[in-house]
């Protein structure tokens, strides 16, 4: 059951942050310059107008060795800094943008995904799970051939003679630990 919740909770989280990205420009970076001198490389992915943006970018060589993380989160209405694709197909979209080599060395790599497919997604397992978790309660302690009870009966089905397959720790035997164990027969 705490799997439904979670992938309901997470199905929900994902319509929110989706919405609020028509407004709100939302992006975790990570600036890494690994030595003294070499160029700054930036990984960021970044929320904006339903859409979900990987960008690698590469430039301004020089200064000291460093590695920094940095979250952003901000109203910004058309705010653009210019690390976006230029056409997208339903929230699809690719751009790779490099220097000519005897410039200073630079290049911008950015991958746009749609919201809506990670909705697709959180939503899919969503249902999945809940549908399971609901087909696991319907039959629960039930013979899986014919769905006779069998909480009395928890060895073998007395109406087709099915042997379950769960006896041992499985939701069967968990049943019937509360009840009185079956009479044996000739007693
Ligand atoms: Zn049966």
């Amino acid at each position: 059951m705490g799997l439904s919740v979670l992938s309901v909770l997470l199905c929900v989280a994902t319509v929110i942050v989706w919405a609020r990205s028509y407004w709100c420009v939302t992006f975790a970076a990570r600036y890494a310059r690994w030595f003294g001198g070499d160029v700054l490389r930036t990984e960021m992915i970044e929320l904006r107008e339903g859409r979900v943006l990987f960008i690698h970018s590469v430039w301004s060589r020089g200064g000291d060795a460093k590695c920094e993380y940095a979250f952003h989160d901000e109203h910004t209405w058309g705010w653009n800094d210019g690390q976006d694709v230029e056409h997208t197909c339903f929230g699809f979209g690719w751009l790779s943008v490099k220097t000519p080599p005897d410039m200073v060395d630079s290049s911008l790599k950015v991958a746009s995904l749609p919201c809506w497919l990670v909705f697709g997604c959180t939503l899919g397992t969503a249902t999945y799970v809940a549908r399971r978790a609901l087909s696991g309660a319907r039959t629960a302690g039930r013979c899986r051939r014919c769905g006779y009870d069998l909480r009395a009966t928890p060895d073998r089905c007395p109406e087709c003679g099915t042997v379950p397959r769960r006896v041992a720790g499985g939701l069967v035997g968990r049943h019937v630990q509360t009840d009185p164990p079956p009479p044996l027969k000739g007693s």
